[in-house]
């Protein structure tokens, strides 16, 4: 068996669960991370290994790791992958949607890469890979708070990627462009939700998560010593 591992967070539907899908079929053990943990029922392999967390329990995140390197060896890579999107008006939005996002998308992100970066730095290798989104990069109307979320990630990111680099640690972020996930599911709002698909259908769809999954496991792939720093993909007819 494969020694070491791969951890996914939200890994119980869209980009995560492909991706978990995916780097299985590439022959990895891989730690499975969501608060669905009946969502993953379906992975029976014995290179799986399921944790009911939260991301925004740091205590909880570290333990999983922790249990997956005694069974598995050390993690090869952490994908801060779990996220939230409640688009709104910010006249008229619910504050506690806006903490929401920031303790999952800023926050958990940042409990994700303490929970593997001390067995990293020690080990001298590994990789952390965090999902952001287009939205990291620019804005989009009523998405100021999920905007804020994605571009702190892509900032962050490229912070600790830089504190790394001297342990030979990569941090590689992906955003992605429109996705076919149930992601937009937790927006409230629903004008704005009707709005978004059909922006969506003008432009044909968004990208499969399989796309994604296989981004993500190019930069992965790639030697040590490259390191992908951020890709942006997007479906061709989305501006
Ligand atoms: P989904 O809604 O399908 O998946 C989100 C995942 O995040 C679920 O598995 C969910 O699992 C998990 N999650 C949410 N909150 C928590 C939490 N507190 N603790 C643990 N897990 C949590 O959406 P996507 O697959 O689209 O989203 C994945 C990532 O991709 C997100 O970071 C998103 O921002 C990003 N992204 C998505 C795009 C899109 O268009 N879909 C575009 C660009 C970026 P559970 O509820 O079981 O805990």
């Amino acid at each position: 068996m494969t020694t070491g591992f791969v951890a996914i967070t939200g890994a119980s539907s869209g980009i995560g669960e492909a991706t978990a899908q995916y780097f299985l079929e590439k022959g990895h053990n891989v730690l499975l991370i969501a608060r669905r943990i009946e969502r993953l029922d379906h992975f029976q392999d014995e290179r799986v290994m399921k944790a009911k967390v939260d991301v925004t329990d740091e205590q909880a995140l570290k333990s999983a790791i922790q249990q997956a390197e005694d069974k598995f060896g050390p993690i090869q890579a952490m994908i801060n992958n779990a996220g939230l999107m409640l688009l709104g008006d910010v006249s008229k939005q619910n504050s506690q949607e806006w903490k929401d996002m920031f303790d999952v998308n800023v926050l958990g992100l940042l409990k994700g890469m303490q929970a593997v970066l001390p067995s990293m730095i020690e080990r001298k290798t590994g990789t952390i890979i965090n999902i952001s989104s287009i939205a990291g990069k620019k804005t989009f109307t009523d998405h100021a708070a999920y905007v804020g979320t994605k571009f702190a990630v892509h900032s962050m990111s490229e912070n600790i990627r830089e504190e790394v680099a001297k342990h030979n640690v990569r941090v590689i972020t992906i955003a992605p462009g429109v996705v076919e996930t149930e992601l937009l599911g937790h927006t409230t709002n629903e004008e704005i939700k009707s709005g978004y698909n059909e922006w969506k259908n003008s432009i044909q769809g968004g990208l499969s998560p399989q796309t994604v999954a296989e981004t993500i496991y190019f930069a992965f792939s790639q030697p040590q010593n490259v390191n992908i720093r951020e890709i942006v993909l997007a479906p061709t007819m989305q501006v």
